[in-house]
């Protein structure tokens, strides 16, 4: 049994091991990334954020993502019963990038472990971590390859990057119950053929469900003239669509009449596939020489597609301070990494819950809303969850309850003919 030994070992090469990776091996640490899977590799959450951007500069893989050619991304479209609302990323109250990307997950994550790999950090495919076992000075991880051939890999730190593996949190018995209701996404990848000269294809597009507004979509086009489509609701009012999941997906995008019309002549390019029970959490997001990154701490929802945005962020919080306790320092895991990671995701989650109780809607789709306020809530949407300064981050919960009594219910709107 050999041990190879390394500075820094991560768990996972999605977006936030990538990121992690790139910026510790740029600052000259010995870096290993463990990946189960062979790249490119399908993974769902393709709609960026433009504080995404921030973190990919600091990280270095901005231009590596940039050469990918992505569909620009600039806003979030909203529609229900004939109704639109857009909100414009360009508009909002925080300052940093208005802009984003829509990405197939497949190429955006290559490009990013390869930008890491070019900075010098090692990443090995088709190897998966089984065990971990470590205190203060020292960790040690066991890696099984696809033959079953394991072997151990010490390191001075590692970071879980693993996603929805969540490795650390199910070998540590980190996990709690999450605060959310369980939900289902049923999703797959058409080509569009939309010709719709209205239809803007750099907004994400998000319809909620004419009859049941807790059953909603998404449509997120990419720049080949493809694009990702989704139904996300309780699986069990899911399930009574239809015989399979792919019946079940365009019964549901059938009803809706802006996704029908728009998508009329899509078709499939893969099955439909399906996943649930996705909103997780952890006790805690460090430990003695660990740190869980991204989704294999916490995940809410994929509603206002804030996932690689908390992903990257956890990942440019962590690289410092690792940097800093392997330098010898003390270092506050708590202060400086597990409370601003809630405090963002505290944001997040305050606009989830609004958006299933029906307050987020009627605050969208009213129509007479103030401008500075939508230039909050525009901010928000646009990943800026840790700008202090814009009360729906500082207040979220207060703000938009007070907002919601303002604007008329979602039930109010009329069906257009
Ligand atoms: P991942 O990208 O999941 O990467 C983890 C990696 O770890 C994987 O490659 C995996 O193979 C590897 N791994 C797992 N276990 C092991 C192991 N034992 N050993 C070695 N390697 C391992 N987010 C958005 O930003 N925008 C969206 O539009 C969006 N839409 C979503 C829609 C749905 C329905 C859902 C459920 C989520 C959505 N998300 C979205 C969230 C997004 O998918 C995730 O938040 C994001 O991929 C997390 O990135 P990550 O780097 O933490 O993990």
């Amino acid at each position: 049994d050999s041990v190879d030994s390394t500075d820094i070992a991560i768990i996972g090469a999605g977006p936030a091991g990538a990121a992690a990776a790139a910026w510790l091996a740029r600052r000259g640490w010995r870096v290993s990334v463990i990946e189960r899977n062979h790249f490119p590799r399908f993974s769902i959450g393709e709609s960026l954020l433009p504080q995404c951007m921030v973190h990919l500069d600091s990280c270095g893989l901005l231009d590596a993502a940039r050469a990918g050619h992505f569909q620009p991304k600039n806003g979030a479209a909203f529609t229900y019963r004939g109704q639109d609302s857009a909100f414009d990323f360009r508009d909002k109250f925080s300052d940093g990038p208005g802009t984003t990307w829509q990405v197939e997950r497949a190429d955006f994550d290559q490009r990013l472990i390869a930008g890491a790999q070019a900075f010098g950090a090692q990443a090995e495919f088709g190897m998966q971590v089984t065990d971990f076992s470590g205190d203060a000075d020292g960790q040690r991880l066991t890696l099984v390859d696809e033959q079953g051939d394991s072997r151990t890999l010490s390191a001075r730190f590692v970071l879980d990057a693993s996603g929805y593996g969540r490795v650390l949190a199910r070998l540590n018995s980190l996990a709690r119950q999450p605060s959310l209701e369980s939900r289902c996404a049923l999703f797959t990848h058409v080509e569009d053929r939309i010709a719709d000269p209205r239809y803007d294809r750099e907004k994400i597009l998000i319809g909620l469900h004419p009859q049941d507004p807790n059953v909603w979509f998404w449509l997120i086009p990419f720049a080949n003239g493809r694009a990702s489509l989704g139904v996300v609701g309780e699986r069990s009012r899911l399930e009574r669509g239809g015989a399979d999941d792919g019946e079940r997906l365009w019964h549901f995008v059938r009803q809706e009449p802006r996704f029908a019309e728009l998508l009329h002549d899509a078709r499939s390019v893969r099955d439909v596939d399906r996943i649930e029970g996705y909103s997780a959490s952890v006790e805690t997001l460090h430990g003695p020489g660990y740190a869980l990154l991204g989704n294999a701490g916490e995940f809410l929802d994929p509603v206002f597609s804030s996932g690689v945005t908390i992903a990257l962020d956890s990942a440019m919080r962590a690289v410092p301070l690792v940097e800093r306790q392997l330098q010898g320092e003390n270092v506050d895991w708590q202060q400086d990494f597990e409370q601003p990671i809630r405090r963002g995701s505290a944001t997040f989650r305050a606009f989830v819950e609004a958006w299933y109780d029906g307050r987020l809607p009627a605050i969208i789709f009213h129509h007479r809303q103030s401008a500075r306020i939508r230039t909050m809530i525009s901010a928000v949407l646009a990943g800026y969850a840790w700008d202090e300064r814009n009360p729906y981050v500082s207040a979220s919960e207060r703000r938009l309850s007070r907002l919601a009594e303002v604007c008329p219910p979602l039930t109010s709107l009329s069906v257009e003919a």
